[in-house]
């Protein structure tokens, strides 16, 4: 019997309506392009939550509140973060190798260069030893600081942002963080998307919440914010007339797509739960040896689980990724191999990397498992038989 396909992530909308209604407001008040009421009740549910949850006892407290501005992709949130931060031609952007290639592109629209920096093996993401050696390395060979980082919290766990942070503070070089995956997870009890200088989430289909296509950018101050919302609606200067004295982009959200978004975050305390709960049902029921879940790595990390990700250990199983990848496939199960290194793509074969052999490896033996809100109990419990058998 075929069974019925189950897939990484897709996206699920409120049993409330609440998405419906919002559009539909925003229909009946005929504001539907990139200003309106949803833009406003979107960024000001983020700030409620992103400002809000804090854990008690944390011990790398936000600073200050922060201010967030929605944007038509998390890609354009990085861009205008790099913008920000006044990256320009020539310079050098470190880039976390181990990603989306959406994480590292808006550096080369900027007509810098990424320079790619490996995970370690914990948290899969950038290595701050490896990191520091990059910036010593890059300042001895180019006579210049890297003008920025861009750290990702990839799958939703947490990056070692401590350390990051330290290694930032310490070089006076500004972190981006790249927290698309990240909506509702914590390091050390404070909310990922609060890290480094700018940071951004993402909103596409298969993200903790969607808003059919979008992104944000958390800024520390509301100057900061006008800013970028200034650069992403066209640069147009207040006269009455269109003035225009810098190049601007066509980036700003949507009053429709904002109002998924407000209905989305009416689920997102459920979704996470959701997450959460797939993630233990695997640990539990993959109990095989060879595989590993990937997991919160200590007590700092609280990863949402957006994708469940396993590794396997190649001197066990004598599987390839990909030939599994088809076998789950033939089984209606949408598996997928992790991300491929930034340093391996062929588009970035000319970019320095600083590599130690953990993302290619993570590549080579990794596999990400449907996680999303409509993988049930019972589609883990057959999604881990098929796994099985096809290990064998
Ligand atoms: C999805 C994703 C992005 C890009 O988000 P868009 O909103 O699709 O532009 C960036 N970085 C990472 C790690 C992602 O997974």
């Amino acid at each position: 019997m075929q069974h019925e396909r189950i897939y990484l992530y897709l996206a699920r909308m409120s049993d409330t309506g609440m998405e419906e209604k919002y559009i539909h407001e925003a229909f009946a008040s005929r504001w539907v392009t990139a200003l309106g009421p949803n833009v406003d009740g979107f960024e000001a549910d983020l700030e409620r939550y992103i400002n809000g949850n804090e854990k008690p006892g944390s011990t790398t407290a936000l600073s200050s509140k922060k201010h967030i501005a929605v944007f038509s992709s998390c890609t354009a949130a990085i861009h205008l973060a790099l913008l920000q931060l006044g990256v320009g031609k020539g310079d050098e952007v470190l880039c976390q190798d181990f990603t989306f290639c959406a994480s590292c592109n808006p550096v080369v629209y900027c007509g810098a260069r990424p320079v790619f920096v490996d995970s370690e093996p914990d948290t899969w993401n950038i290595d701050p030893v490896l990191l520091e050696q990059a910036i010593l390395d890059r300042i001895a060979t180019t006579g210049r600081k890297p003008k920025a980082i861009i750290v990702v919290d990839l799958y939703g766990m947490p990056a070692r942002w401590d350390e990051l942070e330290r290694i930032s503070q310490h070089y006076g070089i500004p972190i981006i963080e790249d927290a698309a995956n990240a909506l509702g997870s914590f390091y050390d009890g404070r909310p990922c998307g609060t890290f480094g200088m700018l940071r951004t989430f993402s909103f596409n289909g298969n993200k903790i919440i969607t808003t059919s296509g979008g992104g944000a950018l958390v800024c520390d101050d509301e100057a900061i914010k006008k800013h970028t919302v200034f650069l992403a609606t066209q640069a147009r200067e207040p006269f009455h007339y269109y003035q225009h004295e810098t190049i601007g982009y066509n980036y700003r959200m949507s009053n429709i797509c904002a109002g998924i978004g407000r209905g989305q975050m009416t689920l997102l305390d459920d979704r996470l739960k959701h997450q959460k709960h797939i993630h233990g049902l695997y640990k539990e029921m993959l109990d095989v040896e060879g595989i590993m879940v990937h997991d919160n790595p200590s007590g700092k990390h609280d990863s949402n689980h957006w994708l469940t990700t396993i590794l396997l250990d190649s001197s066990v199983i004598k599987k390839d990724v990909e030939e599994l990848c088809v076998m789950m496939d033939q089984a209606g199960i949408e598996a997928r191999v992790l991300w491929k290194p930034m340093h391996l793509q062929p588009v970035y074969k000319e970019a320095v990397a600083y590599v130690n052999g953990i993302s290619e490896s993570l590549f080579r033996h990794g596999l990400c498992l449907p996680s999303g809100p409509y993988v049930s109990d019972e589609d883990v419990a057959y999604i881990v038989e098929c796994l099985k058998q096809a290990i064998r």
